[in-house]
């Protein structure tokens, strides 16, 4: 959206004080992103400036947003593409303009352009998903999967060349789906070859896969490529089968790890990230300590951990036996635990070695940038330059990843 205001003239504004268009871009995955959602409106909303909040909070509780003062313009998931003409409609007519349709009927994917980073570009493909696990209101905000054309990606690709980027980071909803909306028998595995021979990027990174989609053909170039990262990040969820049925998810733990040894066995230093919901509706103490074992025996290098969080609409806000705070509280920080002496334990196996990193920050004397696989290095250098490709050898832990010395 904002290369679209760019495009249109706009120049990004440092302060809010100083804009004279604020976009809100929410999100509503949990009742914090809500929450966090609210809290930008409101910082937004006193300024004197055309306030839009667009996204997927914006399209799950249009009517909350248009209570709170100073919200001109409304826009759910879709229509995005139309931001500048509604802003622009809103100044001239000094009306509230509400744009929020049904996201069940969209099935074509929204081109908007790439999103802009020093370093890394992120490439969107897909959009939406059919699953509707229990507990996940995405595919009620953003509605089906629709991908991004082969055709179009390609475009895209040469115009990131051109822009130098080294890294290209293909995100979506649910990009283990990419293709099943398009004819022909069009799979990720497609899209992420177009990339390659298009933009032939120094390193290509999947977004988050569901395990049940990686399949021997992707796992085959995960392999084979390497331009594509090490790294993949596989939602587990839950390690209790239990509660992975009434979740809805669907694979069991044991194809859940067979994946993953499978991972380790083929793929040099992979490092595999997950998601893990704690406290969802039902889940036992001894659901619970299944999951603990579990993600304790899984060769995982980080574990973002969620207490589980109620969303309106959704299978899982209905069913009985909601687990208290307290509980969930307890149970996060359990798996949290487990997340940091697994990714303390992946970092330490880099210490005496030599890596790649493009450097992508500079703060304070520090240079850093990621690993392909997905390790945060730091480098006290102030003479690397952003984008760099730069050899490090590691000496030790340090903040959230490693610390060395260019080699
Ligand atoms: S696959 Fe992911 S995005 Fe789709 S419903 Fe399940 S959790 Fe939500």
């Amino acid at each position: 959206m904002q290369k679209l205001f760019e495009a249109a003239g706009y120049e990004v504004a440092e302060k809010i004080s100083e804009a004279d268009v604020v976009v809100v871009n929410t999100c509503t995955v949990t009742a914090v992103s809500s929450q966090k959602s609210r809290q930008m409106i409101r910082r937004a909303a006193g300024k004197n400036c055309v306030l839009a909040v667009v996204g997927c909070y914006a399209q799950s509780e249009p009517d909350e947003i248009s209570k709170i003062d100073g919200v001109d313009v409304i826009i759910g998931t879709k229509d995005r593409l139309r931001i500048v003409e509604l802003v622009e409609a809103a100044i001239k007519s000094r009306e509230k303009i509400f744009q929020v349709g049904s996201v069940d009927d969209i099935r074509e994917f929204e081109e908007l352009p790439h999103s802009p980073h020093r370093t890394r570009a992120f490439l969107k493909i897909e959009d939406g998903c059919n699953n509707f696990c229990a507990y996940c209101i995405i595919p009620y905000v953003r509605g089906r999967v629709r991908s991004r054309s082969l055709e179009s990606i390609r475009a895209e690709c040469l115009t990131l060349k051109a822009a130098g980027y080294k890294e290209i980071v293909l995100t979506g909803i649910h990009i283990g789906a990419y293709g099943r909306d398009l004819s022909g028998k069009i799979s990720l595995v497609d899209a992420i070859k177009t990339v390659l021979d298009a933009a032939n990027p120094l390193r290509l990174r999947l977004g988050s896969i569901e395990s049940a989609e990686m399949t021997d053909e992707l796992i085959d170039l995960l392999k084979n490529d390497g331009r594509i990262c090490n790294h993949v990040h596989l939602p587990l969820q839950s390690g209790s089968d239990e509660i992975l049925r009434a979740m809805r998810r669907p694979y069991t733990t044991e194809k859940f790890s067979e994946l993953t040894a499978r991972l380790i066995r083929e793929v040099p230093e992979i490092s595999i990230g997950t998601d893990l919901i704690v406290g969802f509706p039902g889940e036992t103490e001894e659901n619970f300590s299944e999951t603990l074992k579990f993600i304790e025996e899984q060769p995982f290098s980080k574990i973002h951990v969620f207490p589980y969080s109620a969303r309106a609409g959704t299978l899982a806000a209905t069913l009985p036996n909601q687990i208290p705070p307290q509980i969930k509280k307890s149970r996060a920080s359990q798996a949290l635990e487990i997340s940091r002496a697994k990714a303390e334990s992946f970092s330490k196996r880099l210490i005496g070695k030599t890596v790649e990193i493009i450097a992508e920050t500079s703060v304070g004397g520090f240079v850093d940038g990621l690993t392909k696989n997905y390790v945060r290095v730091y480098v006290p250098d102030e003479n690397i330059q952003l984008g760099e490709v730069v050899k490090v050898k590691i000496e030790r832990l340090h903040k959230d990843g490693v610390l060395g010395v260019r080699s």
